[in-house]
């Protein structure tokens, strides 16, 4: 019997649990391998090689060995272990929303390059102090936006015709206008609010954080992002046309199992 084939990639734990006396599986978010599900050896033994590199929200390099069921990791090299937001309890929240969210928008073995972009630079961002909600909120528009799944934010979604200032209506398809009946999970929206979405969903990290919106705004917001990414991710997940979507945004023919790399 030769020695297992190996593969290397970088990944962010999304999530894990403890097996047996001292291993772990962990999830991870890869850059091409899309969700990625993998055993770690006796990692919560004392003094362990891997201990540390594969937490929940860590950044590793990590080489991994085919294994029966699942790779096994060999080595793990940290690229960011995310010490602040493991430590402060505010940050480490939004750090878990981000990743459980990530969590539900990829699918293992399916490249989303964009996603694990996207993923990374928030994690950093918030790391280096980035106003945490504001970035959580452009995460939750960006997210479904390279998911497919970005609502109509200028145009009414009855009528087609643009949105004027006024007492809007939004959902998670988009806005509806004071015209037309809104449908059953859209509620009123302010106009800064609907700016405010529309400024972060076309604008890159560094300028979203340069934003100041009001307190109210900002829980207006968030009213609005999480409801809208919550009930995406409940109707479209089940579906097999999320599969679809999904897969038509990520990179055409690179889903490759890692056995087959
Ligand atoms: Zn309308």
């Amino acid at each position: 019997m030769g020695a297992p084939r190996t593969f290397r990639t970088e990944g962010v734990v999304i999530r894990y649990s403890d097996i047996g006396e001292a291993d772990r599986i962990v999830t991870l978010l890869t850059p091409h391998y899309g969700k990625l599900r993998a055993l770690a050896r006796g990692i919560r033994r004392a003094r362990a090689r891997l201990a540390g590199h594969l937490d929940s929200c860590c950044r590793s390099e990590l080489l991994l060995a085919e294994g029966r069921e699942l790779p096994v990791v060999a080595s793990a090299l940290l690229v960011n272990g995310y010490a602040r937001l493991r430590q402060d309890l505010h940050l480490t929240s939004y750090a878990l929303y981000l990743l459980e969210l990530a969590d539900r928008f990829s699918e293992e073995q399916l490249e989303n390059w964009p996603l694990y972009q996207l993923v990374v630079r928030t994690l950093d961002a918030l790391e280096a102090g980035a106003p945490g909600e504001l970035l959580l909120r452009h995460f939750e528009l960006q997210l479904l936006k390279v998911s497919g799944f970005l609502p109509s934010l200028r145009f009414c979604l009855v009528c087609q015709q643009e949105i004027e200032p006024g007492e809007n209506w939004f959902g998670p398809q988009g806005v509806t206008c004071p015209a037309c009946p809104p449908d059953a999970a859209s509620r009123p929206v302010s106009t800064t609010a609907l700016k405010v979405m529309r400024f972060l969903a076309r604008a890159g990290l560094d300028e979203a954080v340069r934003l100041r919106p009001t307190t109210a705004t900002l829980r207006e917001l968030e009213g609005h992002l999480q409801r809208a990414v919550r009930i995406v991710a409940e109707r479209e997940l089940k579906s097999a046309d999320f599969l679809q979507q999904v897969r038509r945004q990520a990179s055409e023919g690179k889903i490759v199992s890692p056995a087959s790399r």
